[in-house]
């Protein structure tokens, strides 16, 4: 639940941003009922909002771009955050990691660990791999744990750190 707090300050900031935008609207709309000389201010402040726009556009299409293309995490972002994750006790092992977004990373990953580990006891490893993570970057807003027993099938462990690889294991 921690981790949703994080999300919700990650959408206040896109609020403030298009709040923001609003300024240069209320600066031309109060500078023209001050004085008609100042009506000039109306059109720089339309343009102004149209960059804000463009910007805020550009920013998503880059966004959407990235997690299509899975761009989002640098190969030395994903090496730490792998790293971090196999240093925690009874993790055997991880892969499959998908950042989700370029910004703010809703990760997803794959977390192998003892196939007789109780369910409770895998649900706290989770949690402990999630607070970490989420500790450790301020990129990470939330972790989705997906647990499988380790070596289970040591035969199909086809591109073990491809987060493009959405082939079923
Ligand atoms: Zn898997």
């Amino acid at each position: 639940m921690a981790n949703r707090s994080s999300a919700l300050k990650a959408n206040a900031w896109h609020h403030r941003t298009d709040a923001l935008s609003s300024i240069p609207v209320l600066v031309a709309v109060t500078a023209g009922l001050i004085s008609p000389k100042l009506a000039f201010l109306d059109p720089v402040a339309a343009i102004l909002v149209s960059v804000f726009i463009i910007k805020v556009g550009i920013d998503i299409l880059g966004d959407s771009l990235a997690e299509l293309t899975d761009k989002g995490m640098s190969p030395k972002e994903r090496a730490s955050i792998q790293t971090l994750i196999q240093g925690i006790s009874h993790v055997q092992g991880t892969h499959r990691i998908r950042p989700g977004n370029r910004r703010f990373f809703h990760l997803d990953l794959h977390l192998e660990v003892d196939g007789q580990m109780t369910v409770r006891r895998g649900h706290e490893i989770s949690e402990t791999v999630k607070q970490a993570l989420i500790a450790r970057y301020p990129k990470i807003i939330d972790v989705m744990v997906h647990l499988e027993p380790a070596n289970e099938n040591p035969g199909i462990k086809p591109d073990r750190d491809r987060s493009s690889d959405y082939k079923k294991d």
